[in-house]
């Protein structure tokens, strides 16, 4: 038994609320992140080294049941978003049958991110087992550049990939890009153009410490207000308020004062957004995160597999937010990044 008023938790909880997962600072968690593998099909500049990445064993990863079941109790919680992530979650085998469990536990919002190889094939049978959306990485609109930022992969079957998406109603398909300086930054003006001509939202992500090879430098971010003011300088653009249901969102949002199309920022490093997070993250083998950048994190698997019962699972929820620190630290003299890199925690 959880011993937590499901009732309750249908609504939107409040810092009030006793069951709800609130930290210290009075934030009230609604969104996890759940990674279903830290393996992946591409070895993007940003993210993964190039060889010699070391991948968790197949018996250290969560089942499906076991991830579900850690969302169900979370969802009990007052978590009401999931997005399913990697690694590249189109890799781990049968991930239709993985978002059917999530589906059934009633979400108001089920996405997934994904770099959208093998997407096209699969989005119907995704939509199907209950996805709602997808966020598509695709970092340039220039094939080869697009490879080499990469490693791999073919802009045209993303392309293709996001465009299957929404012939199955996986709406609306964001895209993101990380912006690195000297590399894809001249494309901002390009993207930006692209979602004025899709209508697909177009998301500039700041590059974090988080890459796997440990060569993050801060002169390679962008920082968001220059990827605004440089599309600005094309097309007026607009905040747009952030919904009522969402204020807690990592993008700030902005649309084209003509009406056609949306993008927004991440600003991540230069504008760290930590005052309205609400957002826990669950990684492939089942530690669980307060934090993108935590030092800290509680192994749920002993419990999963040890018999406990979804009140101690609730219990570790409640503890692993109730420490969460105020900020990520990244513009700290001290600060130190996490042991695990991107792909291995989930973005
Ligand atoms: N493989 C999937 C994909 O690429 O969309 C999902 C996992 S990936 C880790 C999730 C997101 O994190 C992607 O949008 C990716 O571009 C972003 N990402 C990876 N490393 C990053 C970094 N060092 N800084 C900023 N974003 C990063
Ligand atoms: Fe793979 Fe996504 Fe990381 Fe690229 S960003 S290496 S696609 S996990």
């Amino acid at each position: 038994m959880t011993g937590v008023p499901i009732a309750l938790a249908r609504r939107r909880p409040d810092p009030a609320d006793s069951w709800a997962l609130v930290d210290r600072f009075g934030r009230v968690h609604r969104d996890l992140r759940i990674s279903v593998t830290d393996r992946c099909n591409l070895r993007c500049i940003y993210c993964m080294p190039e060889a010699g990445v070391e991948f968790l064993p197949r018996h250290e990863l969560l089942s499906y049941e076991e991830l579900a079941r850690v969302a169900a109790v979370a969802h009990r919680l007052g978590v009401v978003r999931v997005r399913v992530t990697g690694g590249e979650p189109l890799v781990r085998r049968g991930l239709e049958s993985f978002i059917e469990l999530l589906a059934g536990i009633g979400f108001d919002d089920l996405s997934m991110t994904t770099n959208a190889i093998g997407l096209a094939r699969r989005a119907d049978a995704l939509a199907a087992a209950g996805l709602r959306r997808v966020n598509v990485s695709c970092d340039s609109l220039r094939p080869e550049r697009f490879a080499a930022i990469r490693r791999g992969g073919d802009l045209r079957v993303v392309l293709e990939g996001m465009a299957a998406a929404e012939r199955a109603g996986l709406l609306p398909v964001k895209v993101n890009v990380v912006v690195l300086a000297g590399v894809n930054d001249d494309e901002v003006v390009d993207f930006a153009r692209f979602a004025r001509e899709t209508g697909r939202v177009v998301r500039f992500i700041e590059y974090m410490p988080l890459d796997g090879s440990g060569e993050w430098e801060r002169a390679r971010v962008v920082p968001s207000a220059r990827v605004l003011e440089t599309i600005a300088e094309h097309w007026p653009i607009e905040p747009v308020p952030a919904p009522e249901e969402d204020p807690a969102a990592p993008a700030t949002r902005y649309r084209f004062v003509d009406g056609r199309g949306e993008i927004g920022v991440i600003p991540t490093v230069t504008q760290p957004f930590c005052g309205t997070c609400d957002r826990l993250r669950l990684t492939a083998d089942g530690a669980l995160r307060n934090c993108l950048f935590a030092r800290e994190e509680t192994s749920l698997k002993p419990l999963l597999r040890g018999g406990a019962d979804d009140e101690a699972l609730a219990r570790a929820l409640r503890e692993t937010v109730a420490a969460k620190l105020p900020g990520h630290g990244i513009n700290e003299p001290g600060f130190l990044r996490p042991a695990r890199s991107m792909s291995m925690i989930g973005g």
